[in-house]
Formats: structure tokens, C-alpha cells, sequence
């Protein structure tokens, strides 16, 4: 028996982690395996694909180089959404409406596969609620974007859960005065991120699947037989096919680093006030629901057990550096005056998977490798369901993937310089803001 030589890292100091159970750390995989399929992340999109395996008696195991949930599934913002970065409206005209229409079904497929989730695995804990997503807009402009978007949805798509809210409703809703109105999406929610990780692996671990945790997966290479081998510090797996579920970690170990380049990873960090007083409590986010706004470097905000937590993606700087906390709590402030004095408790960051079209990405990188990244932020619900459709790929069935399918990897083009480009594109976002464009 090999012993293996990574540390576990913990889980970031979140608030998250300071509210979850108490959970062991699992065993690292300490000999050498054969299985039908090996899935290397345990987050949502990792434990997704294997419980979908589970489902068709197909065996499988997950490693994972960290503590389950370590990258962003234990990270998140816990928003539960049902949309993607692109519109429907602009994909019905960039790609016709019967695609608008398959890609309006997969968003909301996501929400239904929490919800599963939730009732299969008596995830009690999570506190799933199907509160709604209040999207409010800082301009008037941003207003009508976001009306005649729902107006589209309605008419075209017959969805009725997108509802315009007034200034007065928004600014009752939330407790700022920030905002000129919004749109509620009613299909939508919030989660307790870890909890949720944390308790599909449980229920997966009680139908026998194994997770080993502290497991990277330091290379990967094909046997004579087609079967694909996986080299962790204390053993290895053979298995049929694999599917790699990193996303924006892959570049934890070279064995995955070519998935890395499918993404240009953006930090993204929070931050959780101190319990708010009994007042305060009841003046923001009344019907705690999950809260965006219209910026495009977007900021998010929700109640948890009477605190106000407080997202924003435009944190640069390396994951563990202060960056980026004090210009949050300064947004935060700037749109909830009566925060001012409120201390900050947690902060933390992680990284965020974007795409080139906005879009996330499921494939095959070669006969038997699937591979499923790139959620663009929104990856609660999302990355819940195309695990799952992964699983199926690998298996040689054909999932409906509409506008997420991917034939092969796709490098971002001058992937080396991307955090130049981010801070670049981002400190541009940051100007249109400032100025209302
Ligand atoms: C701060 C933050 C806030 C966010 N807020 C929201 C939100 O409110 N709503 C929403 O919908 N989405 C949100 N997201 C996005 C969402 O969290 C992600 O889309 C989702 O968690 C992706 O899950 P995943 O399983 O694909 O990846 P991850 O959860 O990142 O899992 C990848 C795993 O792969 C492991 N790994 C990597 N390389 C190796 C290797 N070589 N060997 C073994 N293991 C490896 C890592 O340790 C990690 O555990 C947020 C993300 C961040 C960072």
C-alpha cells in the first residue's frame, strides 16, 4: 500500500462552513482500482454524474484532490437559478426559437434537479426555498432590458413566473433605495451551498459509492486495452471512461490543466455581516429570496440566518488574498447605508468558470473522457443536472444538451494571458457601470 502524500486542504473559512454539520474527512484512495467509470471533482457536477451512474447500476467511484465541496460548490453564493448568462432572447435570434425553447427547458430542468435532490436525499439540512430571484435594476435602462426580456418570455415562451416589480416594491423588497425596479423570477431560490455538496455525497455514500477525498489525480494515460488509467499519490484507477467534473480547478495538477484551458476562471469573492439587528432584519430582503442586480460585474445579496451575505465577481488578485473585500463591503454599503456600521465576519473567494460564448460546455474530449465546465456563476442548478447528462454521454446515450454540447476541447485563444484580460475586461465593465451605460 502506497501512502499518499498530499495534505488535505481545508475548506475555505467561510460562513458556510461555520454553519454545516460537523462531517469526517473521508479516506484518500490508498490502492489500486478497476471500475467501470472514475469521475475525477466532487462538487455538484462530480456527484451529479455519479449519482446518475448509481441510478443505472453502473459502477463508479469520485476522487477528489481536496475535502468534498472544496472548490466552488462549497463556495457559492447558494443563488438557485433558472437561466443562463445568455438571454432567451438573444439566443432565439442568434439561433431560432426552437433552440430558445430546449435551452429555456435545461434551465429549468436545473431547478427541478435541486429539487429532486432535496426530496431524494432528505437534504433537510440544505434549506432549499423556492423563494424567487429579485433581479434589480440600478438604471432605467437596464429596467426596460430586463422588462422586455420577461415580456418576451411570456408571450413567446408562455412562461408566466417572470413578474416586473415597481421602484416602491423593489426598494420594500429589498430595504434600498438602489434600485428604479425589477424583475422577480419565480422559479428560482436559494440553498445552503456546502450542506447541499455535503449531503448528495452523503446519500451517495450510503448506496455505496465511494468518494475518496485527498485523491489528486496526478496523471492520466490510455492502457493498451483502451481503458484509461488514473494516477493518484496512493493508487490508481482503471476504469472504461472517465469524466472529468474540475472546472475552473483543473489546473490543481497537470493531469487536467487542458480543461483549464477551456475556461477563463474570474474570482469571485463574498462577504457575511454580523447578525443584523432585530431591526434591520426585518427591513432587508424581506421575503428572502436570492437578489441580483443589473451591473454587468454584478453584485448578489441574500438574508442567511440574519445576516446579510454579499457576493461580487470583480475580486482580482489570487484566491486568498485580501483583494477585493474592502471594495465589496464598500458596494454593499453603498447600497445599504444603514450597513455602515455593521461589521463584516467571513469573507472568501473562489474561482468562477467562464466561457467565450457565455454558455457551459459538455463533451467529449475523446473516446472515453466526457467532460462537463464552464457554468459562467450560475452553476448551482445547472451543475446539478449536466453531471448527470455527462454520465449519460459517457454512457453513449444522447442527452438533450441543446446549445451546451461541445465536439472535442476548445482552448481560449492566449489562454496565458488571461488574468491581464480579466482585469482588462473587467476594470471596462467597471467604467460602463460608473457611467450608467
Ligand atoms: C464565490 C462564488 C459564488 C458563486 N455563486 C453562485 C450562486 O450563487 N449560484 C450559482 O448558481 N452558482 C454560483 N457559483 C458557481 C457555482 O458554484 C459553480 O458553477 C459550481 O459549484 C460548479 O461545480 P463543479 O462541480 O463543476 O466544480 P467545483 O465545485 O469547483 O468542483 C471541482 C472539484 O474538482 C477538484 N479537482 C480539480 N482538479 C483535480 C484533480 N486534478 N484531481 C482531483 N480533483 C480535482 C477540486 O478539488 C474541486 O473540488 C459561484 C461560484 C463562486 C466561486
Amino acid at each position: 500500500m502506497r501512502a499518499p502524500t498530499t495534505p488535505l486542504r481545508p475548506q475555505p473559512d467561510s460562513l458556510w462552513r461555520a454553519i454545516a454539520a460537523p462531517m469526517s474527512t473521508g479516506a484518500p484512495l490508498a490502492r489500486d482500482i478497476d471500475v467501470e467509470v472514475a469521475i475525477i471533482g466532487a462538487g455538484y457536477s462530480g456527484l451529479s454524474a455519479a449519482y446518475a451512474l448509481q441510478k443505472r447500476g453502473v459502477e463508479c467511484t469520485v476522487l477528489d484532490a481536496n475535502p468534498i465541496g472544496w472548490g466552488a460548490s462549497g463556495r457559492n453564493g447558494g443563488v438557485v437559478s433558472s437561466k443562463f448568462r445568455l438571454s432567451f432572447p438573444t439566443i432565439a435570434s442568434t439561433h431560432g426559437i426552437d433552440v430558445a425553447k430546449r435551452m429555456h427547458r435545461l434551465a429549468h430542468d436545473g431547478v427541478r434537479t435541486v429539487e429532486a435532490f432535496v426530496d431524494e436525499f432528505k437534504l433537510e439540512r440544505a434549506r432549499f426555498e423556492h423563494t424567487g430571484s429579485l433581479r434589480c435594476a440600478h438604471t432605467e435602462r437596464a429596467l426596460a432590458s430586463i422588462c422586455a426580456e420577461a415580456d418576451w418570455v411570456r408571450t413567446t415562451l408562455n412562461d408566466t413566473s417572470m413578474s416586473v416589480q415597481s421602484r416602491a416594491e423593489v426598494e420594500h423588497e429589498t430595504g434600498s433605495k438602489g434600485f428604479v425596479g425589477g424583475v422577480l423570477s419565480a422559479d428560482a431560490g436559494t440553498i445552503l451551498p456546502l450542506e447541499y455538496v455535503r449531503g448528495i455525497a452523503a446519500g451517495l455514500n450510503a448506496r455505496g459509492v465511494p468518494i475518496y477525498e485527498a485523491t489528486p489525480v496526478i496523471d492520466m494515460s490510455r492502457e493498451q486495452d483502451g481503458r484509461v488509467l488514473l494516477t493518484a499519490p496512493g493508487g490508481t484507477v482503471r476504469a472504461k471512461q472517465v469524466i472529468v467534473a474540475t472546472n475552473a480547478y483543473s489546473n490543481l495538477t497537470e493531469a487536467t490543466a487542458s480543461y483549464h484551458r477551456e475556461l477563463v476562471p474570474f474570482r469571485s469573492a463574498m462577504i457575511a455581516t454580523a447578525p443584523l439587528s432585530p431591526e434591520l432584519d426585518a427591513q432587508l430582503m424581506v421575503n428572502r429570496r436570492s437578489y441580483t442586480e443589473t451591473r454587468r460585474m454584478m453584485k448578489w445579496f441574500r438574508n442567511v440566518d440574519g445576516r446579510m451575505l454579499f457576493g461580487g465577481r470583480d475580486a482580482f488578485g489570487k484566491e486568498g488574498e485580501p483583494t477585493g473585500f474592502d471594495a465589496l463591503q464598500r458596494a454593499m454599503v453603498a447600497l445599504f447605508p444603514q450597513l455602515k456600521d455593521v461589521p463584516v465576519e467571513f469573507r472568501w473567494s473562489g474561482y468562477v468558470g467562464m466561457t467565450f460564448n457565455a454558455l457551459p460546455h459538455v463533451g467529449r474530449s475523446d473516446d472515453a473522457t466526457t467532460f462537463c465546465l464552464g457554468y459562467n456563476g450560475a452553476g448551482v442548478a445547472m451543475a446539478s443536472l449536466i453531471g448527470q447528462h455527462a454520465a449519460a454521454l459517457a454512457l453513449g446515450e444522447k442527452p438533450e444538451l441543446a446549445l451546451l454540447a461541445q465536439d472535442g476541447l476548445r482552448p481560449v485563444p492566449f489562454h496565458a494571458l488571461r488574468a491581464p484580460g480579466v482585469r482588462l475586461v473587467a476594470a471596462w465593465y467597471q467604467f460602463l457601470d460608473a457611467v450608467g451605460a
